[in-house]
């Protein structure tokens, strides 16, 4: 051990959400588009995030000596070659999560058969692809519901990850789901209620409604800082967009919190030009922004936590600590 390392009181966990480039399409009301020139580069940049953005994202946690965990969309685990990089991620010691079969914007509001089915569908291809059994969940848009904790208790999960107490992100998703119905295109997320903005921001046990403190499932809350700036996001696009300086700024706003939860998105790491994203960037102000300074903002946010005593961890084992203290 090199001499008296600060030791702080907690975890960090860096876990990213593969969503693939038809949600970002959809989110932006761009699937239906009847433009010839964005349905064709939607269809050869179908796989980006799997073929380009990932290997990104596994090699920059293996520099930085770093285990993560992976969200997965069911659907996507039968496409080409993505059952082989996902048995890779797991070879390197890599989580992977729950993150629904069909990653329905408004899936927190579907029937009780239709959530279970949901669930219970990606766990198998997940499972089914890799030998890894997913034992954490995120649901698709950060909308999760009394009866999807319900389901995840029954089929045996040990956490859910969804909850995002943050104002700022809830006031800029309704205003630019606002600004899309004026002109007439339809995204497809959903907005939660918003007395999501007053569930805890720490680690949690839940219940009902999923928003308070009880005795039910292990909820980690997607990390939004402390003190004097309020509950600003933690999440990759927000320190993508701040900048290597920002991004330590955020980072240490988060000092004291008992799990530092930063969730990325393979996005993150794309690269516009290189990656035939060039059609989604009007859309996705991250992807005007270089590769090089993403992967430095990143970098910065991983180094600062570390700094500040906090180990990195998966998801998983940030759960197994939390809950044999609470
Ligand atoms: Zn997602």
């Amino acid at each position: 051990m090199g001499g008296r390392r600060k030791r702080a009181h907690g975890v960090a966990a860096v876990s990213v959400d593969l969503d693939e480039v038809p949600c970002y399409a959809a989110i932006h009301g761009l699937a239906g588009s009847t433009d010839p020139a964005v349905r064709g580069a939607l269809e050869s940049s179908r796989q980006a995030i799997y073929e380009r953005a990932l290997p990104r994202l596994v090699r920059l946690f293996e520099e930085e000596g770093l285990r993560a965990t992976f969200f997965v969309i069911g659907r996507d685990v039968s496409s080409p070659g993505n059952a082989e990089r996902l048995r890779a991620l797991v070879h390197a010691g890599h989580e992977l999560g729950n993150h629904t079969f069909q990653h329905l914007y408004d899936f927190s509001r579907g029937s009780a058969a239709e959530i279970e089915a949901d669930i219970a569908d990606a766990h198998a291809a997940i499972a089914d692809a890799t030998g890894f059994a997913p034992h954490g969940f995120r649901a698709p848009g950060y909308t999760l519901s009394d009866l999807v904790v319900e389901k995840l208790v029954k089929l045996g999960y040990r956490y859910d990850s969804s909850v995002f107490p943050c104002p700022a992100y809830y006031g800029a998703k309704g205003l630019a789901m606002g600004a899309m119905r004026a002109r007439g295109r339809v995204s497809r997320s959903v907005l939660d209620d918003p007395r999501v903005l007053l569930a805890p921001a720490d680690p949690y046990r839940v219940a009902r409604p999923y928003r308070r403190r009880g005795r039910g499932l292990l909820e980690l809350p997607i990390g939004v800082t402390r003190g004097v700036a309020g509950r600003l996001p933690y999440i990759g696009t927000s320190l993508v967009l701040a900048g290597a300086l920002g991004a330590r700024a955020l980072s240490r706003a988060m000092a004291g919190r008992p799990l530092i939860n930063l969730e990325l998105h393979g996005i993150d790491l794309a690269d516009a030009e290189a990656d035939g994203l060039e059609w989604l960037a009007p859309h996705q102000p991250d992807l005007r922004v270089p590769l090089a300074t993403k992967e430095a903002a990143l970098r910065a946010a991983i180094r600062e936590v570390r700094a500040m005593g906090y180990p990195w961890v998966r998801l998983d084992d940030a759960a197994d600590e939390l809950a044999s203290r609470s």
